[in-house]
């Protein structure tokens, strides 16, 4: 960042150049005195409009906390965090999170469906419209048949994906996922990294994810954001220059994966030993 003031920039200007997110000496403590948890140090990073941003960092490191005073459920007690220009103070419209906790994310008294459907008419009155795009993201995620059972009747793995199904069918500016696809086998996360990848893509998204899984980080993002233990900083940033879009194949199995895969490996065991 360059150190002119935003007064210097015409309007027009500042729209177009503005990261979606910026996150400026964000720190965390829960609770005060000598029960004070000091969870996150000082973390600052810009998101721009279309990037997929991976945090990784290993447990307890504050990556929920983190990512909390993001989407504005916590705040924060150092710092800023501004999307779109504007200070988050509460979950924000334009904002879609799936939590890493799915049994708390669902409306257990509301059908599949209406899970889907409900923020969806926030944005669209026409009952037509909400229909078609519930359909379309259900269809997407595999659950079309289950649309009428409650989300207590469906496994783990299943209810995380119609909180997926949720999330990219409110068509957010901006995607945050914690943890996402901890609870699914390996095929069924496959299939909905590259669902998120493909619909984020089509719809011009940005997204941010946090994970402790090295190779999904890489495997997603354009930068990934490595933590250190809590109260965490960011260690290091890395660019992804791989191509997209990418392929569970044949980006695996490109060579600049394996060695970005062992540099944040062997970084995570450094933090890990500190
Ligand atoms: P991660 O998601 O990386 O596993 P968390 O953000 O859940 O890490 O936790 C970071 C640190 O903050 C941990 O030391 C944890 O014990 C502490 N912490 C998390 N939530 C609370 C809370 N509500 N009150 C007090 N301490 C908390
Ligand atoms: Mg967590």
């Amino acid at each position: 960042m360059t150190k002119q003031t935003m007064t210097d920039i015409a309007p027009a200007a500042q729209q177009a150049d503005r990261p979606v997110l910026e996150l400026t000496e964000v720190g965390k403590t829960y609770g005060s005195g000598r029960d004070a948890v000091e969870a996150i140090r000082s973390v600052s990073f810009d998101v721009r409009a279309g990037e997929m941003i991976a945090i990784v960092g290993p447990s307890g490191a504050g990556k929920t906390t983190l990512l909390n005073c993001i989407v504005g459920l916590l705040s924060a007690t150092k710092g800023a965090v501004l999307f779109e220009g504007q200070k988050v103070k509460g979950p924000p419209e334009a904002m879609a999170v799936v939590f890493q906790d799915y049994s708390r994310s669902l409306l257990p008294w509301r059908s599949v469906r209406s899970n889907v459907e409900l923020p969806i008419r926030k944005k669209h009155k026409d009952r037509a419209t909400v229909r078609a795009k519930a359909d379309e993201a259900l269809a997407a995620v595999g659950l079309s048949h289950v649309d009428r059972k409650y989300p207590w009747q469906l496994s783990g793995g299943m209810q995380q994906r119609v909180a997926i199904a949720r999330a990219l069918a409110y068509e957010p500016d901006i995607l945050i996922m914690d943890e996402p696809f901890a609870s699914l086998d390996a095929i069924v996360r496959a299939e909905l990294e590259d669902l998120v990848l493909t619909i984020v893509r089509e719809l011009n998204m940005t997204a941010l994810i946090v994970t402790h899984d090295i190779d999904e980080a890489v495997y997603l993002a354009d930068r990934v954001f490595v933590l250190t233990k809590s109260p965490t900083e960011i260690a290091e940033e890395i660019e992804v220059p791989l191509a997209k879009p990418r392929h569970q194949v044949s980006t695996k199995g490109d060579p600049r994966f394996a060695q970005l895969r062992s540099h944040i490996y062997s970084l995570i065991t450094e933090i890990a030993a500190r």
